[in-house]
C-alpha cells in the first residue's frame, strides 16, 4: 500500500510538494485498486459480528457503519484537504457554513468573545450576529490589518476569526502577526481560507489553530457542488466532527466525490486564476469608467506588502472594482457581457461577477457597507481560467457602454 502526504510517514522519502499533494493526497493505492475512487452511496453498512461493529463504531478499526458518521468518499476528501493544509485531521460538511459553525463551536464551546475581521463574508457575519450573539457570545468586528487594534481586541477573547483574502475588497491581513498575538494571548485562531485555497496559502503553517473552506468555491472549482471542510488538530476536528454528526451536517458522497475530483486540478487552476486576475486588474486600471481596482497584488493596494509575503505564488482569482455611475452602470455593463456571467458565488472555472450590495453583503446596512468601502458601484469579480485577453476584452466592451 502506498500513501502520500505530510500527515503520514513516507519512509525516507521527503514529503511531496503541494501541487503533488493535491493530485495524490487522501488516497491509498494497492494492487488492483481503482485509480479513481469508487462512489459509495450506501447509507449503511452490514455487519455479521457484534464485536467487529463495536470496534468500528469506537474508531478502533477502520470501516464505516452509518453514513452520517462516516463514508469512504467523504473520508478521502477530509484526508486530502488535511494533508494539503498540513493538518492532523479534517471534517467535510454539507457546506462551508456548517463547517464554520461546527469549528467555531469546537474552538469556543461556551459563550465567549469572538473577535472577527471587520470585512467578513456577509453570511459569516449573519451567523455570528443571528446565532452566536443570541446564544450569549459577544462579537467584535475589528480591522485586523491594524495589529494594535487586534492586540487590544484579543485580550480576554475566546476566538479570533479572519479570512486570508477578504470579500469583496481583497485585503490580506497579516495572518502570521495575528497568529503570534493570538498565541501570546492564548486565543484560538480560525482562518477562512476559501479565497486562497491551500495551494496559495496554508494558514496552519503561519500559526493558525484551524482552517475552514467553502469547498463550493475553489476546491470544488466547477460551480457544481456545495461543501465545506475544516482542518486542524485531531482534538479540535474531533469535537467539530462530533457536533456535525449530532446535528446531521455531513457531506453527501457524490458531492465529496466531485470535490475530490476538483481538488486534483486545484494547483493548475489556481495558477491560471492568479495570472488572469492580475492581468485583468492591471488592464482595468486603464479603463475609463473604472474608479478603483481592488487586487491585493496591485502596488497601490494597502495589502500589497503583506500579500506579496503571504501569497508569493499569486492571490487567486478574486478581485473587485468600483464602477463610476453606481447600480445603473453595473446593470448596463451586465447586459453587454458576452462571456462573463452574473452569479452569486465564486471560484469556478468561468469568470463571474457579483454585486455585493444585493449578494454577499445584503444583510448589512448601507452605512455599514460604506464603512467597509463597498460602494453602489462595487463589483466583485471571480476571474476564471479562460484566456486572459478574452476576459479583458469582454470587460472592456461591456464597460465602454
Ligand atoms: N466563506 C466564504 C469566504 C464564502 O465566500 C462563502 C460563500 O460564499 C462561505 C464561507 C460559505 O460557504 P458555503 O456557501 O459553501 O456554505
Amino acid at each position: 500500500m502506498r500513501t502520500f502526504g505530510v500527515s503520514r510517514a513516507f519512509g525516507d522519502v521527503p514529503a511531496v510538494k503541494p501541487p503533488s499533494r493535491a493530485v495524490h493526497a487522501g488516497r491509498e493505492l494497492g494492487a488492483r485498486s481503482p485509480l479513481a475512487p469508487d462512489l459509495s452511496t450506501a447509507a449503511v453498512h452490514v455487519y455479521t459480528d457484534l464485536d467487529d461493529y463495536d470496534a468500528v463504531a469506537k474508531g478502533e478499526r477502520p470501516g464505516h457503519y452509518y453514513g452520517r458518521n462516516s463514508n469512504s468518499n467523504r473520508e478521502m476528501l477530509e484526508k486530502a484537504v488535511a494533508e494539503l493544509e498540513g493538518a492532523e485531521a479534517g471534517l467535510a460538511t454539507g457546506s462551508g457554513m456548517s463547517a464554520l459553525h461546527a469549528t467555531i463551536l469546537a474552538l469556543a464551546p461556551r459563550p465567549a468573545t469572538i473577535v472577527a475581521t471587520r470585512e467578513l463574508y456577509g453570511g459569516t457575519m449573519a451567523l455570528l450576529r443571528q446565532d452566536f450573539e443570541p446564544a450569549g457570545y459577544e462579537v467584535h468586528f475589528v480591522d485586523l490589518a491594524d495589529l494594535d487594534a487586534a492586540r487590544r481586541a484579543l485580550a480576554g477573547a475566546g476566538l479570533v476569526l479572519a479570512e486570508t483574502i477578504t470579500n469583496p475588497l481583497c485585503r490580506v491581513p497579516d495572518l502570521e502577526a495575528i497568529a503570534a498575538i493570538a498565541h501570546e494571548r492564548g486565543v484560538p485562531f480560525l482562518v477562512d481560507n476559501t479565497f486562497a485555497s491551500p495551494i496559495l496559502c496554508r494558514p496552519l503553517e503561519l500559526g493558525a489553530t484551524a482552517v475552514m473552506h467553502s469547498v463550493t468555491k475553489y476546491i470544488g472549482g466547477h460551480s457544481d457542488l456545495l461543501a465545506g471542510v475544516a482542518v486542524g488538530s485531531a482534538t479540535a476536528i474531533g469535537a467539530a466532527r462530533a457536533r456535525s454528526v449530532r446535528t446531521g451536517t455531513p457531506l453527501g458522497p457524490f458531492d465529496a466525490w466531485l470535490a475530490l475530483r476538483g481538488l486534483r486540478t486545484l494547483d493548475v487552476r489556481m495558477r491560471r486564476h492568479s495570472e488572469n486576475s492580475i492581468a485583468l486588474a492591471r488592464a482595468m486600471q486603464k479603463m475609463d469608467g473604472v474608479a478603483r481596482v481592488h487586487h491585493p497584488l496591485l502596488e497601490d493596494s494597502p495589502s500589497f506588502p503583506v500579500a506579496s509575503r503571504l501569497l508569493p505564488h499569486g492571490a487567486g482569482g478574486m478581485m473587485a472594482f468600483d464602477l463610476e455611475g453606481g447600480r445603473d452602470a453595473v446593470q448596463r455593463m451586465m447586459l453587454r457581457f458576452k462571456l462573463v456571467a452574473f452569479a452569486a458565488s465564486l471560484g469556478g472555472v468561468e469568470t463571474t461577477i457579483s454585486y455585493p450590495e444585493i449578494t454577499s453583503h445584503r444583510s448589512l446596512t448601507p452605512q455599514e457597507r460604506a464603512e467597509l468601502g463597498v460602494t453602489p458601484g462595487t463589483v466583485r469579480v471571480s476571474v476564471g481560467i479562460e484566456d486572459a485577453d478574452d476576459i479583458v476584452t469582454d470587460f472592456a466592451q461591456a464597460i465602454s457602454a
